[in-house]
């Protein structure tokens, strides 16, 4: 049962909240209409809100006002179109990151508050991503408090979070983004680059009601649980983020615990993109309200259903540092209408990132698939990660006590090949050491062409 916190001495029922906590409320009022709006009113509203962004970005940050093309769109004075927005140039990655002091807004409106730092995941000594206001904030917070809220988790339980930026800690709540507004049991955090066998036994002495963490670390820690035979008996639900979903990870949450997964697509410089639909785990749904998100062909034309591209996200409230038509580096492959009714775009998958395919000796690309359960057939391997060098080689890094024999390397290349459609040359090296440095991501597949 859901409980909003009541702010207001000798009230307890209905609860009167505390301003944020009224305001996040008031954000889910709306987000549960618009959700089940049509695309053409969800365009609407985009749009409009998409000039205010323009007309700021171009008074207030130096690289979009050296730009023709945004300053003659932020001048206009009748309704912004879909087509005009979508000749508007894009913005890479990397050129973010060249360009980023001159992309920062110089000012903001004072409402939307302190201007808060964005940092990539993983430690010290990364580059700054870029910025973002507390308004901004407010609205991730926002997608939140909605993703728990599609999957009616019981805010009551214990939240555990297993990931990057975090310390050891037992906290009393859920984050301020739930219980502004909820009554909430307390969060557990663990930093993610704790020893596998270490974070078991941390669940298994607090024994959460949710458990979040990186999918490659779910996976480590479901198939650790299925070997050693423990479970997590109060654990509902897993809940999966920033990383591609590997193929089984759904069948092993269910095998080794008895819950669902549900997954998340974020990323640092934008927040949430798209949540797991809560009744159909095949879609996930685009969050309209805060992104104005394209999936775009080579040709840089629209996805239409069942097809893949890259992915080309507008931030429509992070005035702190406009981003226009931002190539996040992602693809995704587009849904059809989701039967849960709602208006909101759908993922059925996505793809990762261009520099996670693998390319064939022929040019061709694809993402490459090759469950764990391929190279734990062969041996008691702990980490897998292929690396490719070369449109002819790829190198299979592995983590084990003790290389391979030859016939096991024979079987994994073997398998490999056929897996990957790789007809090439796959080297196997072998290590005694973890592939990732501690609280780095972990990306199974990457490729250095
Ligand atoms: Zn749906």
């Amino acid at each position: 049962m859901l409980k909003a916190r009541s702010g207001v001495t000798d009230v307890s029922w209905p609860a009167i909240c505390e301003p944020v906590g009224a305001s996040m409320l008031a954000l889910q009022f709306q987000l549960q209409q618009s959700e089940y709006w049509s695309s053409e009113q969800l365009l609407e509203q985009q749009l409009a809100q998409l000039q205010l962004l323009l007309t700021h970005a171009v008074e207030q940050s130096p690289w979009y006002r050296q730009q023709a093309e945004f300053r003659l769109l932020a001048n206009q004075n009748y309704p912004l179109s879909l087509q005009q927005f979508a000749d508007l140039p894009r913005l890479t990655r990397s050129a973010l990151q060249q360009n980023l002091k001159a992309i920062t807004a110089t000012s903001m409106p004072p409402a939307h508050g302190q201007r808060l730092e964005l940092a990539t995941s993983g430690s010290t000594g990364t580059p700054l991503l870029g910025w973002e206001s507390e308004l901004n904030h407010f609205f991730w917070g926002g997608c939140n408090l909605r993703d728990q809220l599609w999957h009616q988790r019981d805010l009551t339980q214990t939240f555990a979070a297993i990931r990057t930026n975090v310390e050891h800690q037992v906290l009393p709540d859920w984050g301020s983004a739930i219980s502004a507004s909820f009554e909430t049991g307390p969060a557990i955090t663990l930093n993610i680059s704790t020893p596998v066998e270490q974070q078991l036994d941390w669940l298994m002495e607090h024994q959460p009601g949710y458990l979040l963490s990186h999918a490659s670390n779910l996976q480590a820690l479901a198939q650790l649980s299925l070997r050693k035979g423990l479970r997590l008996n109060r654990l509902r639900a897993a809940i999966s983020f920033g990383e591609r979903l590997p193929d089984p990870l759904r069948e092993l949450c269910a095998a080794a615990w008895q819950v669902p997964l549900q997954d998340i697509y974020s990323a640092e410089e934008v927040g949430y993109i798209a949540l797991q639909c809560p009744q159909d785990e095949s879609n996930y749904h685009v969050m309209s309200e805060q992104l104005l998100v394209e999936v775009l062909n080579a040709n840089g034309d629209p996805c239409k259903a069942g097809q893949s591209g890259k992915v080309v996200i507008t931030s429509l409230h992070n005035f702190a540092m406009p981003l226009i038509r931002y190539e996040i580096g992602d693809f995704a492959r587009v849904g059809a209408a989701c039967r849960c009714g709602r208006g909101l775009p759908v993922f059925t998958e996505i793809l990762g990132r261009a520099r996670n395919m693998i390319t064939l000796p022929n040019g061709h690309q694809h993402w490459p698939s090759f469950p764990a359960d391929l190279w734990l057939s062969v041996a008691p391997i702990e980490q897998f990660q292929l690396e490719q060098t070369s449109r002819g080689q790829i190198i299979g890094h592995y983590v084990m006590a003790e290389p391979l024999n030859a016939d096991q390397q024979q079987l994994l290349t073997d398998k490999l090949a056929q897996s990957l459609k790789f007809e090439a040359n796959i080297v196997l090296e072998h290590h005694h050491k973890p592939l990732n440095k501690p609280g780095e991501k972990f990306e199974d597949f990457i490729s250095r062409l």
